[in-house]
């Protein structure tokens, strides 16, 4: 079992926000990752906190990300909007994108935002969330580079291409799923092979295309869609979304103009928020609310992101792994 240690969170944003402006971003773009790593720490989904940490620095190291991009939005039509990330990562671009995308669904019913030229490394909830607690409902997804075989095939082509949705709940937390559609997030099976777990059957093929359960084969060969065929066309769902339709690059060309340096890849990010209370009328909330009084009432359900908002209501401490605080450290 690897060794951990107990970090507030303060202690957390801080060190993160001191390394990544010793790493060369401005005090803009190291907050807006600070707080992305914070949110992700606090909300138990350590395969996208600190974790993250290394690849980050590599890719500003590497000259690959702009540490003092300054997003740019266009506005096609009142509801179809463009942010151009100046190649920074996207938390950068969220801080400054989302708000406006959120004005354009609450007065025109829906609104899509392309994030273009960005470096997405982390989960896709925040995003959704921000929305959904603006009372909207927020749809998100992006690619990445291959690491995912498509259904019947045992060579990677899809990104592990995350989805998530947020729904807004009157006086209570929204509710959100995020998930990767591969099996398990890259990150997680990472995690996996570092503390030496093994992993169910399904979440990959070894370099010879064979069913594994070690991670580290795994990390060699490929990851699988969640649900077989189902999820693979979810998978190719967010290539075409993400990509296709916003007009930035696929998984396959993500990584065709990597540089490799254990960051994340240039990439686009599609998202989308709608406004309930013109698309349904007024009695959304209280129709919706009695959807989610009857299925939580079913012995055994749990709605999606509870876990995670639990975990935000604990205490101020989250443990590390003392290797990767060190080694976060190190970057001062
Ligand atoms: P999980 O499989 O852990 O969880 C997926 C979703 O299912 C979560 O919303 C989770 O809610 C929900 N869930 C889990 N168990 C239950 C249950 N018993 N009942 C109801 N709902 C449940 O996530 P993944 O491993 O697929 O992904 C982890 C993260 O990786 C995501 O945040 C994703 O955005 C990120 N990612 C990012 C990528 C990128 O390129 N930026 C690429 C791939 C993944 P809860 O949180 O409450 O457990």
């Amino acid at each position: 079992m690897a060794n951990s240690i107990k970090v507030s969170l303060d202690e957390i944003k801080k060190l993160v926000t001191d390394v990544f402006l010793k790493q060369g971003c401005n005090e803009n773009n190291a907050s807006a990752l600070a707080n992305t790593i914070t949110k992700a720490e606090e909300d138990g989904s350590s395969s996208h906190g600190l974790f993250r940490v290394p690849g980050y620095v590599a890719s500003l190291q590497s000259g690959k990300v702009n540490g003092t991009a300054s997003p740019k939005l266009e506005k096609t039509t009142p509801v179809i909007l463009t942010c151009d990330a100046d190649n920074g990562f996207a938390s950068t671009a969220h801080e400054f994108a989302l708000p406006i995308l959120a004005n354009a669904a609450k007065t025109n019913g829906v609104a899509v935002l392309s994030i273009k030229g960005c470096y997405h490394f982390a989960a896709l909830w925040p995003e959704t969330e921000y929305l959904a607690k603006q009372n909207l409902v927020g749809f998100a997804c992006t690619a990445f580079k291959p690491s995912v075989a498509p259904a019947g095939a045992k060579k990677a082509f899809f990104g592990t291409n995350p989805i998530s949705m947020a729904w807004p709940r009157n006086g209570q937390d929204p509710v959100v799923f995020d998930m990767a559609t591969a099996t398990m997030a890259k990150g997680e099976v990472m995690i996996a092979a570092r503390d030496g777990h093994s992993l169910p059957d399904g979440v990959g093929l070894d370099e010879n295309g064979e069913p594994s359960n070690d991670p580290k084969e795994i990390l060699k060969g490929v990851l699988l869609p969640f649900g077989g065929y189902k999820g693979s066309a979810i998978s190719l769902m967010v290539e075409l979304f993400a990509a296709g339709l916003i007009g930035d690059v696929f998984s396959y060309e993500a990584q065709e103009n990597d540089n490799n340096d254990g960051g994340p890849p240039s990439g686009g990010e599609f998202i989308m928020a709608f406004n309930p209370q013109i698309i349904a009328g007024p009695k959304w909330e209280e129709h919706c609310g009695n959807f989610f009084q009857k299925l939580t009432s079913i012995d055994g359900v749990r709605l999606p992101g509870s876990r995670r908002h639990e975990n935000r209501s604990g205490d101020n401490y989250r443990s590390i792994n003392e290797e990767l605080l060190l080694k976060v450290k190190s970057y001062l």
